[in-house]
């Protein structure tokens, strides 16, 4: 609760005026016109004065109500529509960069690029692309991405250092619109113990990491790396300090996922208040999920003036994940009335983005999970089910079509023929490296739709996240098996895949089909690798659906997924298998920025 103190002052005539009127009436404790400037000052005032202001007004002859002064409270103020920040949320997508953290969860090149189309498609304002030097396929992969998005700023991240900078400079070259992301850690304990670096040091790094960045870039954002721990004195200087240097957008993550919403919606007032120049950046936070308040602090950020949100999609991301892009969003969109705020999402890409991203990382998404789980929009109790059907808004908030949960469409016949498919492609943001490419995929679409009447657009996806677009990365590829399974009967399996061009036959009993098809594999290649995970989904509805095999492999200290697609499991899993191997290569020296 705020009270209009100004208001209020006035309607009793003034401070002067006021001050003399309560000690009239009550002479045992006077009041000074000081006083009353500190209630002005300070925005409130004693309850007991509250109660005498009540007397007062009685004695004067008129009403008094206490709540006819009632401000908006903190919260809505901060988010009303006149806001001095302005009304534009900024979504800034690091699936690709930060989501691609989570153990196991890498891309390739191709599949990067597949997924950065998909986020442009779906409005995000920035896709922070990855971390140019991390590997130079990470800076291959942000090269590509940023030849290849035109709508979206491509951004790359680097630590406050000449030779990350540079790197990322060089990685968004192509990009219409490029941005580089500088970060360096703020908090006593990651100053003295990983950087031992002094605050002056500190300081002097960020400055000059984001003066050299703003000779690749006008689009310089500049994070202080677990702010949640950082001092807030520190903080205001650091941020002084860098935008007078050029930094146009300020970053606040709570990098380990520590904060609760109402200590970050302080913590970002305070800083947007007291910052120098707060009114020539755009404020941003970086949330994590490790007590599952990232979506919750990321919106208290913004109800405190942030105008953009650094998220995930399926809130994608290592330990407990980040902020999730759905859920902030939908959220925002929902409660329109609350926070008076436009993204420039088109919601209805939500479902396919999930799912996409799923698919190519193999994370699945939990069915409860709010907005892209199965399960968000579907009611089983009675009562709701009742109550749905005669009206939607009785206990729907939002509709399943707005966020892209429609009915399989329907895509590609049997009869479909190679123009048709290579137009649908184009249509799902997928392309193919080259023709070769493209008569493979084709070839595969063919015998799917041999097998299955219908084929929809996410079967096209899980036709190519087993690695038909990369043909030329592949060590080995799966080209055949004949599996025999009999009651009774130990299973046996015999494959025949590729190695590099050359064709490798291998047989072996198991414990079950997959188990024997596995171990097939592993009797030729030898790769070592203990088997932590394998999953199986129905693409879509139906027993005639294709079944996506995930395969988590570990060798090493290195995780890679793999997945495969097939109206057979048995074939998609020993294409997963083959697909996880073919991952082991270009893993080692991962450099992994806890930001
Ligand atoms: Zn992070």
């Amino acid at each position: 609760m705020q009270l209009d103190i100004e208001r209020l002052i006035e309607d009793f005539g003034g401070p002067g005026r006021l001050a003399e009127a309560l000690t009239r009436i009550f002479p045992d404790e006077p009041v000074s016109r000081a006083a009353i400037y500190k209630w002005r000052e300070r925005g409130s005032l004693p309850l007991t004065q509250l109660n005498k202001l009540a007397q007062l007004a009685a004695n004067q002859g008129r009403t008094f109500n206490y709540n006819d002064y009632l401000a908006m409270a903190p919260m809505s103020a901060a988010t009303g529509r006149n806001h001095k920040m302005g009304d534009r949320l900024f979504i800034f997508d690091t699936t690709l960069r930060d989501g691609e953290q989570s153990p196991g969860a890498s891309m390739t090149r191709e599949e990067k690029v597949r997924i950065a189309r998909q986020l442009e498609r779906l409005g995000v304002d920035i896709i922070e692309a990855g971390f140019a030097a991390a590997s130079p396929g990470d800076a291959q992969a942000i090269h590509a991405i940023a030849e290849q998005v035109k709508d979206s700023t491509v951004c790359s991240l680097a630590r406050a250092n000449d030779n990350d900078v540079r790197a990322a400079g060089e990685a968004i070259k192509p990009a219409n619109r490029g941005r580089i992301h500088t970060f360096i850690a703020t908090s006593p304990i990651h100053m003295e113990k990983k950087l031992r670096m002094t605050p002056d040091q500190v300081v002097e790094a960020a400055v000059r990491a984001v003066r050299q960045a703003r000779n690749f870039t006008d689009d310089v954002e500049f994070s202080a790396e677990d702010a949640v721990r950082s001092d807030m004195d520190f903080l205001v200087r650091i941020f002084d300090a860098v935008i007078q240097a050029g930094a146009r957008t300020i970053n606040v993550p709570d990098t380990v996922g520590y904060s609760i919403p109402s200590l970050w919606y302080q913590r970002i007032h305070t800083l947007i208040e007291r910052v120098p120049g707060s009114d020539l950046v755009v404020w941003s936070t970086h949330c994590h999920n490790d007590l599952g308040m990232a979506v919750a602090n990321s919106l208290a950020a913004v109800e405190a003036g942030a105008r953009q949100v650094e998220c995930t999609i399926n809130g994608l991301g290592e330990r407990a994940g980040n902020a999730s892009l759905e859920e902030v969003v939908m959220a925002v969109k929902t409660r329109s009335d609350l926070f008076g705020l436009t993204t420039g999402i088109d919601s209805t890409q939500i479902v396919p983005t999930s799912k996409l991203v799923s698919t190519i990382t193999g994370y699945p998404v939990q069915p409860n999970k709010a907005i892209v789980g199965a399960n968000a929009f579907a009611h089983e109790s009675g009562i709701h089910q009742d109550g749905v059907l005669k009206h939607r808004e009785t206990y729907e908030i939002m509709s399943a079509e707005s966020v892209g949960w429609s009915a399989n469409r329907l895509t590609l016949g049997k009869l479909s023929g190679r123009n048709a498919f290579k137009t649908k492609l184009t249509e799902l943001g997928i392309e193919l490296a080259s023709e070769e490419a493209l008569n493979a995929a084709f070839a595969r679409f063919k015998e799917l739709a041999d097998k299955k009447r219908e084929v929809f657009d996410e079967d096209l996806y899980a036709l190519l996240s087993d690695g038909v677009g990369a043909v030329e990365l592949e060590d080995f590829k799966f080209v055949s098996l004949k599996v025999n399974t009999e009651t009774g009967e130990e299973p046996r399996a015999e494959i025949v895949f590729a190695d590099e061009g050359h064709e490798k036959r291998a047989a072996s009993s198991g414990s079950g089909p997959v188990d024997a098809a596995f171990k097939a594999i592993e009797s030729v290649v030898h790769s070592g690798a203990e088997l932590q995970l394998y999953s199986v989904n129905a693409i879509t509805k139906g027993t005639e659906s294709q079944g996506e095999v995930t395969v988590r492999l570990a060798r090493d200290g290195t995780i890679v997924n793999g997945q495969g697609a097939d109206t057979d499991i048995i074939v998609a899993s020993a294409k997963a298998y083959l697909s996880a191997l073919n991952k082991f290569h270009g893993k080692e020296n991962w450099l992994n920025p806890q930001l």
